[in-house]
């Protein structure tokens, strides 16, 4: 079931939205958590929160492969394996057409959310194997299944996660670790309001209003709603589920 009592759980981009829904969701059920980010002042603020012996809190930056193999030396030095793992971390670049879009930030988000991606799976998975057990959630995006104008890098960057992750499933599979993708739609955290800023800079309140309307739910999901998700693709209850994409989007790319 949901219990992950004995269990370790790292998480990166731990210190803000859904990644610090996933933290505290796998601790409120028992697990010890890596929080890994960037952001150290909110990323040691969340594992201060979960507590001290249940929670560390290592500042990486995912795209740089010491930084990776530093923060799986730390989960397995601190709790001793790595049971399950949030491989979350991403940004959102610029809202631009493709006909203007900047090469450097194209190269940034294909860095943290692809790169990024592949080296948590590079340097976790070694772990996992030597185990012969483990589960992987990547946060991918609705932006990993269908095409949003004026999002070209981000757009990529998702559908090359969900290529990671049907990949990786096909590989460990066979060992006993399961890959998996979950898909958010438009959650309300600190991106969703980057993003709206960027489209509507004068009224960035009417981007939602606008927004939601082609939602069948009518609002944003939050990012509990997504940790309920991963939370469950790391438990038991989804032993005979990999390299799947689990869509939490309040319906917006069915309707
Ligand atoms: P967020 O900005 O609240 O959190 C992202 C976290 O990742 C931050 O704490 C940030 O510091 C960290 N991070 C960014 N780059 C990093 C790096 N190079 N190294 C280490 N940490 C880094 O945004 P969020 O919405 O919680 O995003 C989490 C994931 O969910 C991302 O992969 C995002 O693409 C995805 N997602 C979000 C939405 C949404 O609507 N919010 C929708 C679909 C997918």
């Amino acid at each position: 079931d949901m219990d992950f009592s004995g269990k370790v759980a790292v998480v990166t981009g731990g210190a803000n939205g859904i990644g610090r829904a996933v933290a505290l969701g796998f601790a409120r059920r028992g697990a010890k958590v890596v929080v890994v980010d960037r952001d150290a002042e909110a990323g040691a603020a969340v594992a201060a929160e979960i507590g001290k012996g249940s929670a560390i809190f290592r500042a990486a930056d995912v795209t740089r492969s010491a930084d990776v193999q530093a923060y799986v030396q730390a989960a397995l030095d601190a709790f001793g394996a790595i049971d399950c793992f949030h491989n979350n971390a991403g940004i959102e670049g610029r809202v631009a057409p493709t006909a203007e879009y900047d090469e450097a930030t194209f190269d940034a988000v294909m860095g943290v959310n692809v790169k990024g991606v592949f080296l948590g799976l590079r340097h976790v998975l070694p772990a996992m194997i030597r185990q012969g057990r483990g589960a992987v959630v990547n946060t991918a995006s609705i932006a990993g299944l269908v095409g949003t104008a004026g999002m070209p890098a981000y757009v990529a960057s998702k559908h090359a996660v969900i290529g990671l992750t049907k990949v990786a499933a096909g590989e460990v599979g066979p060992l006993g670790i399961r890959v998996n993708a979950v898909c958010p739609g438009p959650i309300a955290t600190r991106m969703v309001q980057d993003i709206a800023r960027q489209v509507s800079p004068n009224n960035p309140e009417s981007v939602e209003e606008r927004y939601t309307a082609s939602i069948p739910l009518r609002r944003y999901g939050t990012p509990e709603e997504v940790a309920n998700v991963v939370l469950f693709l790391c438990s038991d209850l989804a032993s005979d589920i990999t390299g799947a994409q689990y869509v939490v989007d309040g319906g917006r790319t069915a309707a």
